[in-house]
């Protein structure tokens, strides 16, 4: 057996803390660092001097400003920075699989997308997206030796305690299959999984419209509607991983059949399929922009106002939603949330009727900054993370 010596696992806890404080804070001291975390001063000297040498953190003189003035130079502020090494995140949506091959700092070096019948033909799907990583591994001179974490998100409620999608009416072709270890045995690396829309969440969270924030609720509407949860600045998953399913509530006892087994769910009218079948019907071409596919239906006259009203019946379910959690933010992502604000117009007049007045004149309704790459960059991020708190 080889166990690591008492000392060295100490140091290994040490050095696990310290990152994880560093990164958390993003500018922090030696003495805050020995305040935080219990550790001695020369403990927390030494180990920071290891983690600069291998550029997993920096020292930022400039942010420290007038910190520590007075007396002799400022106490520099340690930052995380990239380190060494890459990472991988993956998306999987129902009609696409998106991959990128990324530095552990989250820089993109190469990504690109293919159109798979993901929901029914999960196989295929796997495999599709571990060609991807093979090919802009090669385009990006990266080998998988140098892959330090890998990261995939799928548009199902993911079961945490099994890792196995568990839902018998969204991606029918993958229940029961634990997507993590399908991945891993193809790529012969560990993969992270999670939910395509706390990953959502994840991206606006690091990237795009949510920087900073610490209560804020992420919905992503495409062909069904998810939200991910942040509360008090840590996701929400809820007791096995199904939390923020509000696709499925219900707006009335009739209504349309929903693929749950229910009728009058939310996503029987809102969805970004009902916008698409309205554009065919129409004749308006789908937007040549990819990350922001809808952004030419919302100018037009009636998808637009389609839009508008789907932001309204969003907006209602999201009202409630509020009174109970009391975010400061709701940032609207997926396929319908690129359709901009008229769709963010609709959600906030809702809000404003609905939700109680203290609440409302709280909150902040923003369209996603990332569009459809949001879930990407969530993977990308959660895989630079858990890259950097592994070493
Ligand atoms: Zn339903």
């Amino acid at each position: 057996m080889n166990l690591p010596e008492p000392s060295s696992a100490r140091r290994h806890r040490s050095r696990q803390q310290l990152l994880e404080v560093i990164r958390r804070e993003n500018g922090v001291t030696r003495a805050d660092l020995s305040l935080i975390t219990g550790l001695s001063r020369s403990a927390v000297a030494e180990t920071v001097q290891d983690l600069l040498n291998e550029r997993l953190i920096a020292e930022d003189v400039l942010a420290a400003g007038g910190r520590g003035a007075g007396r002799g130079r400022p106490s520099a502020l340690l930052v995380a920075s990239g380190g060494t090494g890459s990472v991988v995140g993956i998306d999987f949506d129902h009609e696409r699989v998106t991959v990128a091959v990324a530095g552990s700092d989250g820089s993109i070096r190469g990504e690109e997308h293919a159109a798979v019948n993901v929901d029914s033909e999960a196989a295929a799907a796997l495999d599709v997206s571990v060609g991807m990583v093979h090919r802009l591994l090669g385009q990006t001179g990266t080998s998988m030796s140098d892959i330090r974490s890998i990261a995939a998100g799928v548009p199902a409620p993911l079961d945490m305690r099994t890792n196995r999608i568990h839902s018998a009416s969204v991606l029918t072709g993958w229940v029961g299959l634990d997507p993590a270890e399908e991945l891993s045995n193809r790529l012969g690396r560990p993969v992270l999984i999670g939910n395509d829309a706390d990953l959502g969440a994840v991206g606006e969270l690091r990237y795009g419209a949510a920087k900073g924030a610490r209560d804020f609720i992420y919905v992503k509407a495409s062909e069904g509607i998810g939200a991910g949860l942040v509360l008090g600045g840590s996701a929400y998953h809820g007791a096995t991983g199904a939390a923020g399913e509000i696709g499925h509530t219900r707006l009335g006892e009739q209504g349309t059949w929903c693929r749950c087994g229910n009728r009058g769910c939310l996503e029987t009218v809102v969805s970004s399929t009902l916008v698409r079948r309205l554009m065919t019907e129409l004749g308006i071409p789908r937007g040549r922009d990819e990350t922001f596919p809808l952004a030419d239906a919302a100018k037009h006259p009636v998808t637009g106002r389609f839009i508008s009203e789907a932001g309204r019946t969003l907006g209602r379910v999201l009202a409630d939603l509020c009174n109970c959690l009391n975010p400061s933010l709701i940032v609207l992502g997926g396929e319908l949330g690129t359709a901009g604000e008229p769709l963010a117009d609709g959600v906030r007049e809702s809000i404003n009727r609905f939700a109680q007045p203290a609440t409302a004149a709280s909150l902040e309704v923003k369209v996603g900054a990332l569009g459809l790459r949001a879930e990407l960059l969530g993977a990308v991020s959660l895989a630079g993370q858990h890259a950097l708190l592994e070493i």
